[in-house]
């Protein structure tokens, strides 16, 4: 027997397709896959650490970290 749930058709978190290597979730397989490839298998490792920014290099990476979050590092 399946216990009625009241009705409330609950749906499940947008994020369909998670990081295999973080766990952060991805509506898009895409989102996923690029996700993976920049911040965990090296090709784009300069990311911002208080936010989702990507760089080409690390100098960009620096300076959008000294303008954008000043004061946290
Ligand atoms: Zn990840
Ligand atoms: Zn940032």
């Amino acid at each position: 027997m399946e216990p009625q749930q009241g009705g409330s058709n609950r749906r499940a978190p947008a994020c369909n397709f998670s990081c295999a290597f973080c766990g952060k979730g991805f509506i898009r397989e895409t989102q996923c896959e690029e996700h993976m490839r920049r911040r965990h298998l090296g090709e784009n490792p300069h990311f911002c650490p208080h936010c989702e920014a990507e760089f080409a290099t690390k100098k960009k990476r620096d300076a959008h970290v000294a303008a954008m979050h000043p004061g946290e590092e």
